[in-house]
């Protein structure tokens, strides 16, 4: 059964398909549809209802920018390596998409729990990482990769550019049988038994 709106005022958070009225009390304006004389919302949004002119709209809900936070899970792209730092370029927060660019550091000392000899063999450029905020400072998100979770999730051969797997605990290049290292995640891509 479709919500049928409470109180008769702008303003209501609806989904498509709640219930804004019926046609006889309101003309069906932008963001609904007529379906045997009743108005519904096809979009989410917040309602209008223009009194004045018996109109009922709704307008679309305006997306909020999203920013990672300390805590938040993200997602990125390895841009490049320099001295101890991993310097990756977030595209993902948690399961959602970002528009902006944000740019996340990943230092030698948090890659893993245990000792880590260089930040190459953690992540190359061009991999995709997993990994968690634990700090932020203008903007510049602190990046670790130290819980099971996280790490790299897709790898790219650093000889001849194609995607890595994973057998036991390897990584190699099934085109030129090259071998790498990489902190992977438990759910690297690439596995193979
Ligand atoms: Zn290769």
């Amino acid at each position: 059964m479709a919500k049928i709106l409470s109180k008769r005022q702008s303003g209501q958070f609806v989904v498509p398909g709640n219930r804004l009225g019926v046609i006889e009390e309101f003309t069906p304006g932008q963001g609904t549809y007529v379906e045997r004389g009743e108005i519904y919302a096809e979009i989410t949004g917040h309602t209008l209802l223009d009194m004045q002119n018996k109109t009922v709209s709704v307008y679309p809900l305006v997306r909020v920018v999203r920013v990672p936070k300390v805590g938040s899970i993200v997602t990125g792209q390895v841009s490049k390596l320099q001295n101890k730092t991993a310097i990756i370029r977030i595209f993902k927060i948690g399961e959602e998409q970002l528009s902006g660019v944000f740019s996340g550091l990943l230092y030698i000392s948090d890659v893993s729990a245990s000792y880590v000899d260089s930040i190459y063999d953690a992540c190359k450029p061009g991999d995709i990482i997993r990994a968690k905020v634990i700090s932020e400072k203008n903007r510049i998100y602190h990046l670790s990769t130290a819980d099971k979770g996280l790490g790299v999730l897709y790898a790219f051969c650093s000889h001849c550019g194609h995607m890595l797997k994973q057998k036991r605990y390897k990584i190699f290049c099934p085109e030129c049988g090259r071998f790498e290292k990489r902190r992977v995640a438990v759910d690297f891509k690439e596995t193979v038994s």
